[in-house]
């Protein structure tokens, strides 16, 4: 190790505090410093290379570095670097406000710009709150959530969470909201074992919670197909197609969270198209910009839109806004991503890559200590069970799925758990090899953690 790395990783521990981490473990153990990335890896600062398994926390689409995105970065910095979109239109803004309309469903029609995963939610919430004042519904003040739900970490996306280790400390901060059963079939709460017939109970129970609240639900928020950060958990078909359906009866907004979904990562650009629903409200952030720059964009629908225009005195406008707001390096590099995606011709080339993907996971499906596994496009989730006929789950003090993400870090290869969720969300560019090698890493390390 040189000098220079130990000098890094005294600094870091010295001035650093990580996010989602217990200090006092990483203080333990000298950090990996990472200085460089080269498609789908990451280098650090010895020069040794790891396969990056979680995409950068879920926002790599072409791999690091990419050319072309790079250009479009210089290129823009040369001409500008920042200007607000309070009072003043900004040239990347604008043509990335008209792609996006082009590539979301029919109906997308509006695109209001943050720049994180959270804030898109938290404008999403807020926009469909004062929507529903705006049109005389002053009764419909809350919204309904998901079991296992995760939407951020600012306090109102917070509200709509439901991953009670997250959230339950900032209950007493939090706004009430009417939480609805997730269909997660494995671990069904609604004592259903097929994924079908749980999702039509989780429905049933949606359905009778809007019958019994619905006067007095602004929105239902939810994660389309998979649900992320509460554990990969991947819906049956037609859930969302069910809930959408359940919002039109009981004139409830549908606001979808594709922070993790969007961009390319189920199969298709954006998850709620595979099953042909358009929401009212849509939040996108993490693959915006293929990875590069903090950006987010919360889209909705016409009918949202012309519900705040007005005169000026009735205060009718909708009251928010953040500093970096469009910003234009963020916006230049969104729409060469943009570009990316067509010229790689990346979404019908993903299609083998996920059939493999699924292959493998049906075959790591076998192991002795493996309870279920899941996917949805380049997304796989691997739970792992101290005992697989009765899918006894491991202590979560035993920190199993940290286990095997750090013997396959020895192996090359950065991974991120979910507690004992091992989580494979590799940038959408991986090539086969790759691809075939994080397979390999992730089933050797999870015998050797689990049965060596
Ligand atoms: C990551 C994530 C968020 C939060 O995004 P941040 O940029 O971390 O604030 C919100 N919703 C979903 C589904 C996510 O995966």
């Amino acid at each position: 190790m040189s000098d220079r790395t130990k000098q890094l990783q005294d600094l870091d521990r010295r001035y650093v505090w990580h996010p989602f981490t217990q200090m006092s473990d990483w203080e333990a153990e000298p950090p990996i410093v990472i200085e460089r990335g080269e498609g789908s890896w990451l280098i650090d600062t010895d020069g040794n290379r790891y396969l990056d398994g979680v995409a950068s926390m879920w926002t790599n689409v072409h791999g690091h570095c990419r050319k072309e995105l790079n250009e479009a970065l210089q290129a823009q910095v040369d001409k500008l670097e920042h200007s607000t979109l309070l009072g003043l239109a900004g040239e990347q803004s604008i043509l990335l406000a008209e792609q996006l309309v082009a590539i979301t469903p029919e109906g997308m029609d509006k695109v209001f710009y943050s720049d994180n995963g959270s804030t898109a939610v938290e404008v999403g919430l807020k926009m469909a709150f004062q929507y529903q004042q705006h049109r005389g519904a002053v009764n419909r003040k809350k919204f309904i959530t998901f079991r296992h739900a995760y939407h951020g970490d600012t306090l109102g996306a917070v509200s709509v969470g439901g991953i009670d280790a997250y959230h339950e400390i900032f209950r007493p901060l939090l706004f009430t909201t009417i939480q609805a059963p997730a269909p997660y079939c494995y671990r069904c709460e609604m004592g259903e074992n097929d994924p079908a017939t749980c999702g039509m109970s989780c429905l049933k129970e949606l359905g009778r919670l809007m019958a019994e609240h619905g006067h007095e639900v602004a929105g239902v928020v939810m994660e389309p197909l998979v649900q992320g950060a509460g554990g990969m958990i991947v819906h049956p078909a037609g859930f969302l197609k069910g809930v959408r359906d359940l919002c039109n009866i009981h004139g409830i907004l549908l606001i979808l969270d594709e922070v993790a979904t969007g961009f390319g990562r189920t199969g298709s650009m954006f998850a709620c198209q595979r099953e042909g629903v358009t929401p009212d409200i849509m939040a996108l952030s993490k693959g915006i910009t293929a990875g590069y720059l903090p950006l987010a964009a919360t889209m909705t629908t016409r009918a949202v839109y012309d519900a705040f225009l007005g005169q000026y005195r009735e205060l009718k406008s909708f009251f928010h806004g953040h500093t970096f707001t469009g910003n234009p390096l963020a916006c230049a590099v969104a729409l060469a991503s943009l570009e990316l995606f067509k010229k790689d011709n990346l979404l019908v080339n993903l299609a083998a890559k996920i059939a493999y993907l699924e292959e493998r996971l049906v075959g790591m499906s076998q192991l002795s200590h493996v309870g279920n596994v899941r996917s949805c496009g380049m997304v796989g989730g691997i739970e792992l069970v101290r005992e697989r006929s009765t899918r006894e789950a491991y202590p979560w003090e035993e920190k199993v799925g940290v286990q095997v993400c750090q013997e396959a870090r020895r192996h090359g290869l950065f991974l991120r758990p979910l507690g004992n969720i091992i989580v494979i969300f590799p940038p959408l560019a991986i090539t086969p090899d790759e691809l075939t090698f994080l397979c390999d890493v992730v089933e050797a390390a999870i015998r050797t953690v689990t049965e060596g």
